[in-house]
């Protein structure tokens, strides 16, 4: 069935972006115009940046951009909440507004022109599509390990994620409307969009360096990002601990012959420092395991709170149902 031109938002989370934003700004006016000119996207279609709490100039850019041309909008969150909430905050805002959104970061290291073969997935029936690397030739060595490693990782793990894809994806507002009732707090999108299901596919991209400006993302946000992928995506480590202990308590049983059969022989002095060794070990077993635990007590806490996930402080268009 053909499907009408869509609206489509692009959903750009900035936080302290004002060195790359005003070149990017204008790269993606330029797509989305060409995009609306070969009538591919519906002409109301719109730039959606959410600043996230920024320090510098950004909020001040987005406000002017959004003054001087309508294809720019804006909304901005009270304070810093992390790339993952703005984004949701961004999604949610849009949700109402448009038939398909496309989430891609403001720094150009996202392959523009990939939005094209990704509206035309929609057309094809597609209501997620993935942008996934085709390769990580601007990665640094690390960089390029560790996500690798732990896409690995959180396979094993039990977590269902696209492998190299990171945020830069179309959803369509069937998605984005199942993916507001998903209420958790601790959000890694890129496993809760597997999660919410519909039909999906990929297009592949190259993926280059920052066009200014610095990542945001240190080596220990990254951590983080992984640890609350993995933590929130699957209960798998706590059968871990499960497996562990019955492990252990196999290896202690067999431990308790020895022991006896030690006694027994009278020979219980040389076996005091093999013993002393085990308790330490298990000691370190038990304490790494209370922490894994700890971890989704913690998690479970958030949940229970049911805090906002985003608090919008200011919009530069006027909130329809209110001010009319
Ligand atoms: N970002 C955000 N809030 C944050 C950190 C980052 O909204 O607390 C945005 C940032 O402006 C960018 C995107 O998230 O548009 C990705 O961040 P970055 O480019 O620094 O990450 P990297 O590409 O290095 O992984
Ligand atoms: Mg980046």
């Amino acid at each position: 069935m053909e499907k009408k031109t869509p609206i489509l938002y692009i959903v750009v989370p900035c936080y302290n972006e004002q060195e790359v934003l005003p070149i990017t700004a204008n790269l993606f006016k330029e797509e989305m115009n060409r995009m609306i000119k070969e009538n591919l996207i519906d002409k109301c279609s719109k730039m959606l940046f959410i600043n996230d709490g920024s320090k510098d100039a950004t909020w001040d850019i987005i406000r002017k951009l959004a003054k001087e041309d309508d294809l720019f909008t804006g909304i901005s969150q009270s304070r810093n909440r992390g790339h993952q909430n703005a984004l949701f905050a961004g999604l949610m805002e849009a949700k109402e507004k448009c038939d398909i959104t496309i989430s891609i970061d403001c720094d150009g290291q996202d392959d523009i022109h990939a939005m094209e073969d990704m509206v035309k997935a929609y057309y094809d029936g597609c209501d997620v599509v993935y942008g996934v690397r085709s390769d990580r030739k601007s990665d640094t060595f690390l960089k390029k390990t560790t996500a690798q490693g732990f896409y690995r990782f959180l396979h094993l793990m039990g977590a269902e994620v696209v492998y190299n894809h990171a945020d830069y994806r179309l959803l369509s507002a069937k998605v984005l409307q199942a993916l507001s009732e998903f209420e958790e707090v601790n959000l890694y999108l890129r496993g809760l969009i597997p999660l919410v299901g519909f039909k999906s596919t990929a297009v592949y991209y190259s993926r280059t360096k920052r066009l200014a400006g610095e990542s945001h993302y240190s080596f220990g946000k990254m951590l983080s990002l992984a640890f609350d992928g993995i933590t929130s995506l699957s209960i798998r480590p706590l059968r871990l601990i499960m497996s562990l202990g019955v492990f252990f308590a196999c290896i202690s049983f067999l431990g308790v012959i020895w022991a006896v059969a030690a006694k027994i022989m009278d020979q219980t002095v040389a076996g005091w420092a093999s013993m002393v060794s085990i308790i330490c070990f298990m000691g370190s077993v038990q304490l790494i395991c209370v922490g894994i635990m700890g971890e989704y007590i913690g998690k479970i806490y958030m949940e229970v709170k049911h805090r906002p996930r985003y608090i919008i402080s200011e919009r530069t268009e006027k909130h329809e149902n209110k001010d009319k």
